[in-house]
């Protein structure tokens, strides 16, 4: 069988720890390959690694850092085909969506940060009267750890790794041990691309003994860090001590809010798609849909068909919306809430059930699910399920609707639709989220702040606000 490897110094080697993991297939439930299980030796030898490269690394120009990144972006996207294909078997999601989406961002990120480091530039404060001048170095942290999730595998893996190297950092990063092949093939496309040896290092492996360990290395001075919010408190809590910078980007729960003057049409689509596309397992999928009283009842009735017209089918197939859900446990986890909304008094409008058609019968399939809620605090409303299921109720006024939106603990992105302009601004403007999309879903700029408030995160990525997080800034005053 296939060993994912770890990335060490430019090399894909064994892990010391000669254990193993099984990678499993989500469309057919077959372990395809085994995935090294490291410790914390394989960290320490990652680190070593990287910490050797950091002076030369971090004094590179930043023509050449710039240049070396454009160059992965290339060559990710030369080989958008089998890396797609690579991420939908080891996701599940569908091939459309990895061609379109996952890859194309995961080569989107090393080209947009490696033209960001070119222009990002320090301050100056000329202290008049006191003939002083300042400057401001930002200086690369060192050894920096990045540790990411498995909805977006490759997209969120580069989202960490490009600001971070481009800054001057060398790293020791972690993908999900869920799903770890597009990473395993990256560390290929940086060679390749000339990247020095240790600059980034990959290791695989669990949480608690890789992930742990990279945590807890008081080597590495910085976490970035994507995954749920259980596992941002731990870490927040390991790491605390030794004064880490962190980025934490952890769970939602969005809610998605709809008036009767919206554009029907584009919200009924758009709704579609923000509630289902990579079945759900985006963190920014609007799980709460909260509809005007005065075209709930059209609406359900609409959205309900259309969604009973998706289809669920093996990623490959051209004509799937859905594929398969990314393991047996998480599927276990969905189903659960679906028993779950029933007991509490929610109605199952459409879905709820194992898709086990022949050919899929073996895979993690789920229908895509509605659930008619009617007490706002029921806990299918308050917790992340993080599946093809969207639960809807109707509102009366504003007020309510904003109410019931920030009544969550999280607080990622929010999505309206209206096509009142003083609406937008006032509820843009009260909405507890760090994103708020205003008739359209998940258009991102790369430029802009990315991240979440209350228990969906501390800080933001995207843009300059990553190469700050990623540099240490120091203050130098000169007398003249
Ligand atoms: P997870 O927290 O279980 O795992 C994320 C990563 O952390 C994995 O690589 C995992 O191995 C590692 N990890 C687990 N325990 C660790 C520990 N003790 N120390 C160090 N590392 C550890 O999350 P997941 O199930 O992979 O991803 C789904 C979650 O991610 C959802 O809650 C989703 O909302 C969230 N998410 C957030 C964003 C965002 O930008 N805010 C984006 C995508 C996903």
């Amino acid at each position: 069988m296939q060993k994912i490897l770890n990335y060490i110094n430019g090399e894909y080697i064994e892990p010391l720890s000669m254990s193993w993991l099984d990678n499993y297939n989500p469309s057919n439930g077959e372990a395809y390959s085994l995935i090294a299980d490291s410790n914390s030796d394989d960290v320490e030898k990652a680190y070593q690694a990287a910490k050797e490269a950091f002076p030369k690394w971090s004094n590179t120009t930043i023509e050449e850092r710039s240049r070396i990144l454009i160059k992965i972006a290339d060559l990710i996207e030369d080989n958008l085909e089998s890396l797609a294909k690579a991420e939908a078997k080891d996701n599940g999601k569908p091939l459309s969506l990895a061609l379109a989406v996952d890859i194309p961002r995961g080569s989107a990120n090393f080209r947009f940060f490696g033209n960001a480091i070119t222009q990002f530039a320090s301050e100056a404060h000329e202290s008049v009267g006191l003939n002083t001048i300042n400057y401001t170095l930002r200086q690369p942290i060192g050894v920096v750890g990045c540790i990411s999730p498995w909805n977006l595998p490759l997209y969120l893996f580069t989202w960490k790794i490009a600001p971070a190297i481009a800054a001057g950092n060398t790293v020791v990063a972690k993908p999900s041990e869920i799903t770890p092949m597009t990473a395993f093939l990256l560390g290929e496309i940086c060679t390749e691309a000339g990247l020095p040896k240790g600059v980034l290092n990959i290791v695989h492996g669990t949480g608690p003994s890789a992930g742990q360990a990279i945590v807890a290395h008081p080597g590495i001075k910085a976490i970035s860090f994507t995954g749920g919010t259980k596992t941002g408190e731990h870490i927040a809590r390991a790491a605390a001590p030794m004064f880490k910078k962190l980025s934490l980007e952890l769970g939602g729960k969005n809610p998605n809010i709809i008036f009767a003057d919206c554009n029907y049409e584009d919200m009924l689509k758009e709704t579609l798609r923000s509630s289902y596309a990579n079945q759900g397992q985006i963190c920014l999928c609007g799980s709460r849909i909260y509809v005007e009283k005065s075209i709930y009842g059209k609406f359900k009735n609409d959205f309900v068909s259309e969604v009973k017209k998706l289809k669920v089918g093996n990623p490959f197939d051209e004509d799937t919306n859905l594929g398969a859900l990314v393991s047996k446990p998480h599927l276990e986890k969905v189903e659960s809430y679906i028993q779950l909304a029933e007991k509490e008094g929610g109605k199952i409008l459409c879905g709820g059930k194992r898709v086990t058609v022949k050919g899929l019968e073996n895979g993690y399939y789920l229908e895509p699910t509605v659930i008619e809620v009617y007490d706002n605090n029921c806990r299918v409303n308050q917790e992340e399920i993080f599946g093809p299921v969207v639960t809807i109720m109707p509102f009366e006024k504003e007020e309510e609707a904003l109410e019931m939106a920030n009544s969550v603990k999280y607080g990622l992105s929010a999505t309206l639709w209206t096509n009142d302009l003083n609406r937008t601004m006032r509820i843009s403007k009260g909405l507890e989220s760090g994103i708020v999309w205003v008739n359209t879903w998940l258009k991102r700029d790369l430029r802009t702040p990315f991240g979440g408030m209350k228990a969906s995160g501390v800080g933001r990525e995207g843009g300059f606000e990553a190469l700050k997080f990623f540099t240490e800034q120091k203050n130098v005053c000169i007398k003249y």
